[in-house]
């Protein structure tokens, strides 16, 4: 199956419809999960749907859920080839994130003991002034 609204100049639309060669992990109707080609680990990989969305805010419910399932998938065959002691799983929202490729992805970085990497806290330590309770407030309005 292609990609649904398949965008012209989106290199992951064209991997989907196979305009663009991919080391596939996992596939089914909804996503497709292939070794990304500059690695940060040994089997990363990037998990994707088959809709164009920039990000997750524009994905359809059903792409959603599938993405979810596909990432479970992909750690499988994953942990079944390569027997990785852990994951770290994300992805980066918007460029203001690190997103460079505008067609969501999730990252699937396998890990093992000693091999130099940190956590997702790594990512972010800036929690501002405000109060948790504050920031708390914020949602029941
Ligand atoms: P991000 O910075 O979250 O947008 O990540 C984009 C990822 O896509 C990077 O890790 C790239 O190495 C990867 N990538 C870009 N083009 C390809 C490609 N043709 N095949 C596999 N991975 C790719
Ligand atoms: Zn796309």
């Amino acid at each position: 199956m292609g990609a649904k609204h398949y965008y012209m100049d989106c290199i992951f639309c064209k991997i989907i419809n196979g305009d663009i060669p991919n080391y596939t992990v996992y596939e089914d109707d909804h996503v497709l999960a292939f070794l990304d080609i500059h690695p940060h680990a040994k089997g990363h990989t990037v998990v994707i749907p088959k809709q164009h969305a920039d990000t997750i805010f524009g994905l359809d419910d059903e792409y959603t859920q599938a993405l979810m399932l596909g990432t479970q998938k992909a750690m499988e065959k994953i942990q079944e080839a390569l027997g990785p002691e852990g994951f770290n799983v994300g992805w980066n929202h918007n460029e203001i994130a690190g997103q460079a490729v505008p067609h969501l992805h999730v990252h699937i970085l396998p890990r093992w003991k000693n091999d130099g990497g940190k956590n997702i806290h790594a990512i972010i330590n800036n929690p501002g002034n405000q109060s948790v309770q504050d920031i708390a407030a914020l949602f029941n309005q």
